[in-house]
C-alpha cells in the first residue's frame, strides 16, 4: 500500500477552513492521523464526532510535537500567539503553513518569532469560504475548483513548497504562487474592500429610523450584495488590522469614485452616470464569461 502524502497532520483552529482541509485530505486518502487543537473543547469534541479529526489536544505544544505538517487556521489576530506557542515544539523536518487571509502580517509574525524566515514555512491562503464559521460548517468540497494562493519566500525550501502545493491540489484546488505584497494588494481589492462595503451598507441601513420598512422591501439583489456581511466580525476585524495599508488605499480609491458618482447625480450629469454604469456592466459581464 502506498503511504499517504501526510502521515500526521496537525490543524490548529479546526473551523471552517481547517476543518474543510482535514475533510478533503481524508476523502482523498492522503492523510494518516489528524490531530486538532483549539481553545474550546466543545468545538474539538464536535470535530471528533464529525470524523474531521482523530483526536485533539488543547495544549498546542503537545498537538504539534510529532506532526509532519502543521496548518495554522486561526483568525489573523491570534496568529502570532499561536505561532509563538508551537514553534519551539515542532518536530525536526516538520512543515509549517497557514491559511490567513492576509500574508504580510503572518510573514512578519514568523520573522519576529524566528529572527528570520525559516525554510520549512510556506504561507498560504485558500480563496474559498462561506459566511459560516466553526467545524460544523466545514465540508470536504469547499476548495474544489477554487484557487489557493501560496506566497513562498526566497528562504522557503523547494521540498516544503512542493508538499504544501500537493496538499492543496489534493483538495481539488488550483494552486498559484504570488508575492506577499501583491497578494495583499489583490485581496484588498477583490475581497477585503467588498466586505467593508457590505458591512457598512447593512450597518447604515440598520440604523435608519424606518429600517423595518427598508428591509421589508429588500429584494434578491440586496440579499446577494450583503450576504458577506454575515461573516464572522472578529475574523474581519483582524483582516482590516492585518492589511491596513492596502485596504486604506482601496477604500480611498473607491470613496473618490463614489464621490464622483454622487457629484454626477447632484449636477444631473446623465452622460457621466450612464458611462459609469456601462463601463461597470462591460467589466462585470466579461469577468464571468464561463
Ligand atoms: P473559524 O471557522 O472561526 O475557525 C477558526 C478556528 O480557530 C476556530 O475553530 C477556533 O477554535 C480557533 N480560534 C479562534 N480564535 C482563536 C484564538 N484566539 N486562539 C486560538 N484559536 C482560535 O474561521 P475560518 O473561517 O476557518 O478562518 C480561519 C482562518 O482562515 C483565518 O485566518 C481567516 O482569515 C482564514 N480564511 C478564512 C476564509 C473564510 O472565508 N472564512 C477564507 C480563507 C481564509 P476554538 O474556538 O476551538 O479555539
Amino acid at each position: 500500500m502506498t503511504q499517504p502524502l501526510i502521515q500526521r497532520l496537525c490543524i490548529i483552529g479546526v473551523g471552517l477552513i481547517g476543518g474543510s482541509l482535514a475533510r478533503a485530505l481524508r476523502e482523498a486518502g492522503e492523510v494518516g492521523e489528524v490531530i486538532g487543537c483549539g481553545r474550546g473543547e466543545d468545538n474539538l469534541r464536535a470535530a471528533v464526532r464529525l470524523g474531521v479529526i482523530d483526536r485533539y489536544e488543547t495544549d498546542p505544544a503537545c498537538a504539534v510535537c510529532a506532526a509532519d505538517v502543521v496548518v495554522v487556521a486561526v483568525p489573523l489576530g491570534a496568529m502570532a500567539a499561536v505561532l509563538r506557542s508551537i514553534v519551539p515544539h515542532l518536530a525536526a523536518g516538520a512543515i509549517l503553513t497557514d491559511v490567513g487571509s492576509a500574508k504580510g502580517s503572518v510573514v512578519a509574525d514568523i520573522e519576529r518569532i524566528y529572527g528570520q524566515i525559516p525554510p520549512h514555512f510556506v504561507p498560504g491562503h485558500p480563496i474559498a469560504g462561506t459566511e459560516q464559521s466553526g467545524v460544523e460548517a466545514s465540508f470536504a468540497t469547499l476548495f474544489q475548483r477554487r484557487r489557493v494562493i501560496l506566497t513562498p519566500l526566497a528562504e522557503t525550501a523547494a521540498a516544503a513548497h512542493q508538499l504544501i502545493r500537493r496538499m492543496w491540489e489534493l483538495t481539488g484546488a488550483e494552486v498559484v504562487d504570488m508575492g506577499v505584497r501583491h497578494h495583499d494588494a489583490v485581496l484588498a481589492a477583490t475581497s477585503h474592500l467588498p466586505h467593508m462595503l457590505a458591512y457598512t451598507l447593512v450597518d447604515t441601513l440598520a440604523r435608519l429610523d424606518d429600517r423595518a420598512e427598508v428591509f421589508r422591501y429588500a429584494a434578491g439583489g440586496f440579499r446577494d450584495f450583503t450576504r458577506i456581511a454575515s461573516s464572522d466580525p472578529v475574523m474581519w476585524h483582524d483582516i482590516c488590522v492585518a492589511n491596513r495599508e492596502q485596504l486604506l488605499e482601496m477604500i480611498a480609491l473607491f470613496s473618490a469614485d463614489l464621490a464622483q458618482l454622487a457629484e454626477a447625480i447632484r449636477s444631473d450629469d446623465r452622460a457621466a452616470i450612464l458611462a459609469t454604469f456601462q463601463r461597470a456592466k462591460r467589466a462585470r459581464d466579461n469577468l464571468y464569461l464561463d
